[in-house]
C-alpha cells in the first residue's frame, strides 16, 4: 500500500538510499502469519519457520551465485561491513577511500586507497601500498558507488589481492539487483548485501563468505547462523530478502534499460542548466544512477525545492543525522567542497518510468525557473 501510494503522490527516485518494498514482498508479508516464528524450536512452527529461513537462503544465494551454506544472514550491510573489518583488527587494512562509512568509520587506522577524478579506484595506488612495508590481510572495496553509481574494477583488485595474499572483501550492497554478480566467477572472501536497497525491508541482509572461508564471529551468546551471528533470526525480515532477491535476479535482464532514462534525464538537465556537471560520467556505471551538481545551489536547497514539488531525490552525500555534508566520495574524486555541497543524487529502480522523468524535469524546470527569478547567480 506504501509503495502505491507513494508511487501516485511524488515521483521517488532515491532507490540507492533505500528502494521501495516491490509488491511481491509486501503480499507475502501482507499474509504473514501471527505465529510464533523462533526457527530453533523444535517444534512444527519452529520447524516451518526454519524451513522459510532455508528457502529464502537458497534465493538469496542464487542472486550471487553462491552455495547457501556461504550466506549468513544479519541485519545489513553496515553490519556485514563491520563483521568482516572486526575479524581483521590490529592487521593491516586496505579500503578504497570512497567505501560507505559502515567501512571507514569501523575501521579508521586502515589505509586510503584513492581514486581518480572519474571515481574509479586507482589500481596503481594499490600495487604501490602492496609494494610499501608489510603484505595487508585484507583489502575492501565496495563494487557499485551508492553515490555516483560507478562500477569498480573488481576483478582487477582480486588479481593484485591474490598476488599478496591479501583477503578482498566486496560491499555488493549497490550492485545487487544492478549488475550480474557471481561470487562463484569473482572468487572473492567476503560479500555485504543488503536487502532493502533491492526492496526487501529495511535490517536484514547478509554476510556471503567465499568458498573455504571460516565466518567471523561478530555476535556472540546463541547458536544462530552456525554460531557466526548470534540473535533469533529476524525471519520475515528474512523471507522478504528471498522474495526481493528472486525478483531482483529475474529483473536483471531487463535493468539495463533504466540507462535510457538516466542518458535523456542528463541530456535534458544539460538542456536547461548547461552549467550542470556530472560526476562519475565517463566511467562504467550502474543503470540506475546520476550524480550531478547545480554550481552554486546548495544541495539542501536544491533538496527542498523539488521536495515541495513532489519529487525524492538525494544530495548523495552523508545525511544520516539530518545535516547535509559535502560527500566524501566526490572530496575524495578531488572535486571542490564547494561544488560538493551542491550535489544532487537521482537513483531509479525497477518501476521507475519515463513518466517519472519527466516529472523530474517539470519539477527540475520549475526550480530553475524560480530561483532565476530571484537572481540565483549560478543558474
Ligand atoms: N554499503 C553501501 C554501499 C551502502 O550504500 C549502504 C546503504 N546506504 C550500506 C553499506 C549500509 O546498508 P544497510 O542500510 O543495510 O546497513
Amino acid at each position: 500500500m506504501a509503495a502505491q501510494r507513494m508511487k501516485s503522490d511524488s515521483v521517488y527516485l532515491d532507490y540507492n538510499a533505500s528502494a521501495p518494498l516491490r509488491a511481491s514482498v509486501l503480499a507475502r508479508l501482507r499474509a504473514w502469519p501471527a505465529n510464533p516464528a523462533n526457527p530453533s524450536s523444535v517444534h512444527s512452527f519452529g520447524r516451518k519457520a526454519r524451513g522459510e529461513v532455508e528457502d529464502s537462503r537458497a534465493q538469496v544465494a542464487a542472486l550471487v551465485g553462491v552455495d547457501p551454506t556461504q550466506v549468513f544472514f544479519n541485519s545489513g550491510a553496515t553490519e556485514a561491513n563491520n563483521t568482516v573489518l572486526s575479524a581483521f583488527a590490529g592487521q593491516r587494512v586496505l579500503v578504497s577511500a570512497i567505501e560507505h562509512p559502515s567501512i571507514l568509520e569501523a575501521a579508521p587506522q586502515a589505509e586510503r586507497i584513492p581514486v581518480t577524478p572519474e571515481g574509479l579506484v586507482d589500481l596503481s595506488a594499490i600495487e604501490s601500498l602492496i609494494k610499501t612495508g608489510a603484505p595487508p590481510a585484507l583489502i575492501c572495496l565496495m563494487w557499485v558507488n551508492n553515490e555516483t553509481g560507478v562500477i569498480q574494477p573488481v576483478l582487477d583488485v582480486l588479481t593484485l589481492a591474490r598476488r599478496c595474499n591479501a583477503a578482498l572483501h566486496i560491499d555488493a550492497a549497490q550492485a545487487a539487483g544492478r549488475i550480474p554478480i557471481d561470487m562463484g566467477l569473482l572468487g572473492a572472501d567476503f560479500l555485504t548485501l543488503s536487502a532493502h536497497k533491492i526492496g526487501g525491508l529495511p535490517g536484514s541482509g547478509a554476510l556471503v563468505l567465499g568458498s573455504c572461508q571460516p565466518p567471523p564471529v561478530f555476535l556472540r551468546g546463541g547458536g544462530q547462523e552456525k554460531q557466526a551471528r548470534a540473535g533469533t533470526e529476524n525471519v520475515p525480515g528474512i523471507v522478504a530478502f528471498g522474495v526481493a532477491a528472486c525478483e531482483a535476479r529475474e529483473g536483471l535482464g531487463s535493468y539495463a534499460r533504466l540507462s535510457v532514462l538516466r542518458d535523456s534525464l542528463e541530456s535534458r538537465v544539460e538542456a536547461v542548466t548547461p552549467s550542470v556537471r556530472f560526476f562519475g560520467r565517463a566511467a562504467p556505471r550502474v543503470a540506475n544512477t546520476s550524480l550531478l551538481a547545480l554550481p552554486g545551489l546548495t544541495s539542501q536547497t536544491a533538496l527542498m525545492h523539488m521536495d515541495l514539488e513532489g519529487v525524492a531525490i538525494s544530495s548523495g552525500s552523508a545525511c544520516s543525522s539530518g545535516v547535509v555534508k559535502p560527500s566524501p566520495t566526490l572530496r575524495a574524486m578531488g572535486i571542490s567542497e564547494d561544488l560538493a555541497s551542491c550535489a544532487l543524487r537521482v537513483s531509479m529502480g525497477w518501476d521507475t518510468t519515463g513518466e517519472d522523468i519527466d516529472r523530474f524535469l517539470t519539477a527540475f524546470e520549475t526550480m530553475t525557473n524560480r530561483l532565476k527569478t530571484r537572481g540565483a547567480r549560478a543558474i
